[in-house]
């Protein structure tokens, strides 16, 4: 442990951040008018202005900090349908129509990344992927066989793996591949996205805080916190954390979690395709694109609820690099960070009216650590929405959809308030009659 202290770099340091230079934007100084506003420049954000502004519809994005700061800027950036195990689970929890949907509508999103990258000729490090799940235990080689299953069922390309294409260089029971994913350079791609929002007129502003939402007649106002209004027929949510409740209780049906990751030059080959692990502590594993071309590993993991960290921060990166030189000859670590994601009672986002009484306030979070995807469904879904467009997911991702039936997901509730709590002091507006309610459940 005490040569892997010194390897790991001082600060942190995420590499999709480091290697791109992003157009820096003013703060809002004036009151404005406008159509839509979106709260928050992640890929979700972005990616809406970009749709609306396309369709000529004029849209003010503003962020708290800088653009693709947040969780997006501190990803792993796997644009995938694999999310974990999560098919069989999807089947017995809201049955196989809507877990084939869950899919198809991931998959669209994968499209629209790759039409959009060939549309706008955006250079952003996209490659074709398979992408793999693998067992180190004989609990999970059972869920894996389980996943392959819920694969067959629902006639998704992949299922078991076979041992010459998993090239993992560690002892593994059983890996299942979904076969033709994708993995990029998010700030890359989503700065191909800012430049086509400018030149179709939408408006940036950075450190510009929303504050309060209100609603003025027909209207929307949101008010930053230095007390600049912005008027719009609608808002969009895009905050990560929805930064005002509107008492959609959504502090109490999201779970925080904050992972790691590194990037690391190793001397051993890396593994083609995209890989986790089903067993705990997780590990996540994709090449990336240094600098000057050389080629990196990612590894990610050590996941914990917010606020629940065991030991020391450096513990985190030290056990992912442990990892690293025992399997890849770990050379140097060239970037290490943490993000937080947030987790939705039943793991499906969260997005549309931000409740039943705000039509007009629409919200998108709770992507599950899979926003690359989650997040371009979130805009292609409210695009339709704001455009009076049929969609086909619409229900299945309705925040005010029931999840509150069973009685784990009741316990899930009470386990975790305390952690949303903390993770939302001063972010939310809410009832203190609602949180002592939750307390007393
Ligand atoms: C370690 C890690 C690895 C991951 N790996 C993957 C992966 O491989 N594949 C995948 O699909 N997903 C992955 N994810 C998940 C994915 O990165 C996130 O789901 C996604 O980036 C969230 O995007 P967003 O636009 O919702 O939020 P963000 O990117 O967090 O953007 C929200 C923005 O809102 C701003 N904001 C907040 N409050 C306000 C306010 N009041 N006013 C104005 N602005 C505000 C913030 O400053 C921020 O810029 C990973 C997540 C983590 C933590």
């Amino acid at each position: 442990m005490t040569i892997l202290r010194r390897k790991i770099p001082k600060f942190t340091k995420s590499f999709w951040r480091e290697e791109h230079n992003l157009p820096s934007f003013s703060p809002l100084s004036e009151n404005l008018a406008t159509d839509i506003t979106i709260v928050g420049a992640g890929i979700t954000g972005i990616t809406i202005a970009y749709l609306l502004a396309k369709e000529g519809i004029k849209v003010v994005l503003i962020d708290a900090g800088k653009i693709i700061d947040g969780t997006t800027g501190y990803t792993t950036a796997k644009i995938s349908s694999q999310h974990g195990l999560i098919y069989d689970e999807l089947i017995k929890n809201i049955g196989l129509e809507r877990a084939r949907l869950y899919y198809e509508s991931n998959e669209d999103a994968l499209a629209f990344i790759r039409q959009t990258v060939d549309e706008l000729g955006i250079d952003c490090d996209l490659t074709n992927q398979d992408s793999y799940v693998y067992s180190t235990s004989k609990s999970s080689k059972v869920k894996v066989e389980k996943e392959a299953d819920a694969y067959k069922s629902l006639g998704l390309d992949g299922g078991l793996a076979s041992s010459e294409e998993v090239q993992l260089p560690f002892e593994w029971e059983n890996a299942i591949v979904m076969r033709n994913q994708a993995q990029f350079h998010p700030v890359k791609y989503l700065s191909g996205l800012v430049s086509e929002i400018q030149k179709h007129g939408g408006q940036i502003f950075e450190d510009t805080r929303a504050g309060d939402i209100n609603r003025k007649g027909e209207m929307q106002e949101v008010i930053t916190t230095e007390g600049h209004h912005i008027q719009c027929n609608q808002v969009i949510v895009s905050s990560h954390f929805p930064f005002n409740d509107f008492e959609g209780l959504y502090f109490s049906r999201l779970h925080i979690e904050r992972s790691y990751s590194i990037a690391a030059r190793v001397q051993s080959p890396i593994p083609d395709g995209m890989y986790l692990s089903a067993d705990s502590p997780s590990r996540s594993l994709r090449s990336a694109l240094g600098l000057n071309g050389e080629k990196l590993l990612l590894i990610g993991g050590e996941g914990h609820p917010t606020g629940q960290s065991h030991g020391e921060t450096i513990e985190n990166y030290e056990k992912l690099a442990d990892f690293g030189l025992q399997h890849f000859n770990l050379e140097e670590i060239s970037y290490h960070w943490s993000a937080q994601d947030i987790i939705t009672l039943d793991k499906i986002p969260y997005i549309g009216a931000i409740s039943s009484d705000e039509e007009n306030v629409l919200v998108a979070t709770g992507f599950a650590k899979w926003g690359m995807t989650n997040g371009t469904t979130a805009a292609l879904l409210l695009k339709d929405r704001i455009l009076q467009k049929e969609n086909p997911y619409h229900d299945l991702f309705d925040p005010s959809r029931s999840e509150l039936t069973t009685s784990g997901i009741k316990s899930f509730v009470k386990e975790n308030a305390d952690v949303a709590k903390e993770f939302v002091k001063g972010k939310v507006k809410r009832k203190e009659k609602e949180l002592k309610d939750l307390d007393s459940d």
